[in-house]
């Protein structure tokens, strides 16, 4: 089975917007604002203005209406979007610990829970291999 089928059978997203939504978003390594500026094809000066929440050291996206700059119906950042967008909902704690497979699955709708926990992780699992 390649990864394209591994994935669909824990999750198909729902497009439900949820994940994008806050007033807060995930942090961007050093590596996700590179491939930012790389996308919007501008200065790193003005990224970080237009688009990006520094507090310190932790560098987030910027919220609007209570959801990401970015998030428009869909992320309108996406080959830009940062590692934790790209990882999100299939996070490697998931197989840490079941509270977070309750958390993650309560937030999003596009997972599938039906085969149960351990099934679900046998599967994650196989994705993290990858
Ligand atoms: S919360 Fe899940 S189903 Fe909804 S848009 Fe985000 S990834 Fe897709
Ligand atoms: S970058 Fe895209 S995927 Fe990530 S929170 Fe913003 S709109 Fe959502």
């Amino acid at each position: 089975m390649n990864k394209t089928e591994l994935i669909e059978q824990i999750f198909t997203c729902q497009r439900c917007g949820y994940c994008c939504h806050g007033e807060t978003t995930v942090s961007l390594t050093p590596e996700d604002l590179q491939r930012m500026v790389d996308y919007l094809q501008l200065e790193v000066d003005e990224v970080k203005e237009k688009y990006l929440r520094i507090t310190g050291n932790v560098i987030q996206m910027k919220t609007v209406d209570g959801h990401c700059i970015f998030y428009n119906e869909g992320c309108t950042a996406h080959p830009g979007r940062p590692r934790l967008c790209r990882q999100w909902p299939l996070h490697p704690s998931i197989i840490a610990d079941y509270a977070n497979f309750t958390a993650i699955t309560e937030s999003c709708p596009g997972l599938k829970t039906d085969m149960g926990y351990e099934k679900f992780c046998e599967i994650l699992a196989l994705l993290q291999d990858e």
